[in-house]
């Protein structure tokens, strides 16, 4: 997609290129959130929640997200399992075999921190983010095929709103909580009266 992605720069230069590129633009990006292909990179038990994913049961392919084992037709790369500094060489190439634009979700406690293999040990990576750009996380030991399901569709909503032309993305609303934002049910801070 690096060709698409040059020619919404020069487009966007161009006088009278902008309404070319509004409706490029929006179709590329629909098209772009809504096919995902995996790359599974399932190490550990976590995998096992990631290969019942495929299955008809939870029906990903419905999303357009569909398990490759080739990283060169991937989109997005899912982490599942412990990673180990032996193992760190071949995920990262994995990684690089995968065109831009590409994106990774760290699936399960061991993928996010290292999990319960982390302490005690010398040879467990401590999250996958200390050598690759996670973009979602996913709590859990393990967690089930609904994460993974729940995780994919922010993902669609973050490659939905990012744009070919980096000056129109749109920003994407956090369900998490941000420093500074008023606490939950805490009614002074958000501007009511205490009861
Ligand atoms: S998070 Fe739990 S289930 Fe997943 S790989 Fe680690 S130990 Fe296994």
């Amino acid at each position: 997609m690096a060709f698409v992605d040059d020619l919404g720069a020069a487009l966007d230069k161009t006088p009278g290129g902008g309404i070319i590129l509004t409706s490029l633009d929006a179709l590329i990006d629909w098209s772009r959130g809504k096919s995902l292909w995996m790359m599974p990179m399932g190490t550990a038990c976590c995998a096992m929640e990631l290969i019942a994913a495929s299955f008809a049961r939870f029906d990903f392919d419905r999303h357009g997200s569909i398990p490759r084992p080739d990283p060169r037709h991937t989109d997005v790369m899912v982490v599942a399992g412990t990673i180990t500094r032996k193992m760190e060489p071949a995920v990262k190439r994995l990684w690089e075999q995968m065109p831009e634009p590409k994106w990774c979700i760290a699936m399960g406690n061991c993928a996010v921190s290292g999990g319960i293999f982390y302490y005690d040990t010398y040879s467990v990576v401590r999250g996958v983010d200390e050598f690759l750009p996670v973009d979602v996380y996913i709590s859990g030991c393990p967690p089930r095929p609904e994460a993974l399901q729940d995780a994919i569709l922010r993902l669609r909503e973050k490659v939905s709103a990012e744009s070919i032309v980096p000056s129109r993305a749109k920003p994407v609303k956090s369900i998490l909580p941000q420093p500074g934002d008023p606490r939950k049910g805490d009614i002074a801070a958000e501007g009511g009266e205490p009861s």
